[in-house]
């Protein structure tokens, strides 16, 4: 697809590092499967895997984590 920041890119399928801050909590996950403009480098994180990762840092907000660096692996995440 067209990038839409820079509006020239076209993004090809590739992993990026989501960076999730929430209540205290921050949460790196590194390796998600994303979509990446080869022109300016944004990144099109899919709105499931956005999803699973907001579930997981609300379960570990809960649990009273405040930083955890984890690597992502599709459909470890469980509601
Ligand atoms: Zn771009």
């Amino acid at each position: 697809m067209k990038c839409v920041v820079c509006k020239s890119g076209e993004t090809r399928p590739g992993t990026t590092t989501v960076t999730f801050e929430r209540e205290g909590l921050t949460l790196v996950m590194k390796e998600v499967p994303a979509e990446i403009c080869a022109n300016c480098g944004e990144d099109y994180v899919d709105e499931t895997v956005a999803r699973e990762i907001m579930a997981l840092a609300e379960k570990m907000s809960q649990s009273g984590a405040q930083v955890d660096v984890r690597r992502y692996v599709p459909g470890s995440v469980t509601c």
